[in-house]
């Protein structure tokens, strides 16, 4: 052998070892355990194939500039109602992942597992993979990496500019959107012109109106690094029985979520929560539900935010995450 072969040998050798040793990064393109857009409904048939009659699914509404289908997938028979939302912001895709693996076992666990069927027996979890199809499609299609917003024109150009157009989904729930400051369109937390303008969160909005939610559980990602692998509650003035219950729940979840780069588990944030027209806010306020956000992705120990990590840890924070979130299932029932 000469030495460019040798050279090449030893340089891809390097190349592995060295995407082996530092999961600590994101990666752009999107690992492949990065869900995308385009692949959500061959996804859902594929699991209505292997599993007949293990999901129900539904189209919500859709959404309002590009008129995509909102998928919720509705598994179980039992008579306490759960909501997951794994996806409000276009960037945040990891719990979009945490919702598909959460279809894919719970699939599976219906046909072969007695722990998961006890589960189904007792609730019926509705799961949304993303409200936000609109910016999924765009950072699936590799036109921005960075991006929060849904896709309206909100400059009224007649095109999308994608670092500015858009409302922030998780600002236009109708409940304290007076309270928010924030009405430049140009924002990347813009509330839209008014509460539940956009069609995202009219179809949620009906959903609850009609499902007598318990639980509702919104899966974000932060890309700046200040709230990762954290539990956000409602705003609330006192805390009431009520509150502290869902704060019980809230800490039992975290409790069992590992971090991705440091020893420990998640924590619930325990000061003042945003009074804006967010989902969680909606859900405890309006809904009479236990409501709270839960942010995925880990600070690496440079200090950066991870969200956008390769296969590996992604397939590490699905399992992670649906350990935690069936043993609080479990817990729940065991409580009441
Ligand atoms: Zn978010």
């Amino acid at each position: 052998m000469n030495i460019k072969p040798r050279m090449a040998i030893l340089f891809g050798a390097l190349l592995l070892l060295g995407s082996c040793a530092y999961q600590g990064v994101n990666q752009y393109p999107f690992s492949l355990a990065i869900p995308r857009y385009h692949d959500l409904l061959p996804f859902l048939y594929s699991i209505m194939a292997d599993h007949p009659g293990s999901i129900q699914h539904r189209i919500l509404g859709f959404s309002g500039s590009e008129r995509l289908p909102l998928y919720a997938v509705e598994m179980g028979r039992g008579e306490r109602n759960i909501l997951i939302i794994g996806q409000h912001h276009a960037d945040e895709l990891l719990g979009v992942a945490i919702c598909e693996h959460m279809i894919r076992e719970l699939s599976e666990g219906s046909e072969s597992d007695a722990g998961i069927r006890k589960v189904l027996d007792e609730y019926r979890i509705w799961i949304v993979p993303s409200l936000n199809p609109e910016g999924w499609r765009v950072v699936s299609e590799g036109l921005a990496r960075i991006k929060r917003k849904n896709n309206r024109d909100t400059d009224d150009n007649g095109k999308l500019d994608l670092r500015t157009d858009g409302v922030d989904l998780n600002r236009n729930y109708p409940i304290f959107w007076d309270q928010d400051t924030e009405t430049n369109h140009m924002s990347s937390y813009f509330k839209g012109s008014a509460p539940s303008s956009e069609d995202e969160v009219k179809a949620i909005i009906n959903l609850a109106r009609k499902v007598p939610f318990e639980l509702a559980i919104f899966y974000h990602s932060s890309i700046t690094g200040a709230l990762n692998e954290r539990i956000f509650l409602p705003a609330v003035n006192d805390e009431d029985p009520r509150f502290l219950k869902l704060r019980e729940q809230a800490d039992f979840y975290a409790a069992r979520a590992t971090r991705d780069y440091f020893r420990g588990t998640y924590s619930v944030h325990r000061g003042s929560s945003s009074r804006v027209g967010n989902a969680r806010n909606f859900f405890y306020h309006s809904q009479n539900a236990g409501a709270m956000l839960i942010e995925v992705g880990g600070v690496n120990r440079k200090g950066q935010s991870i969200i956008h990590p390769p296969e590996k840890m992604v397939k590490r924070i699905n399992k992670r995450h649906y350990k935690a979130f069936i043993a609080l299932m479990q817990h729940m029932s065991e409580l009441d």
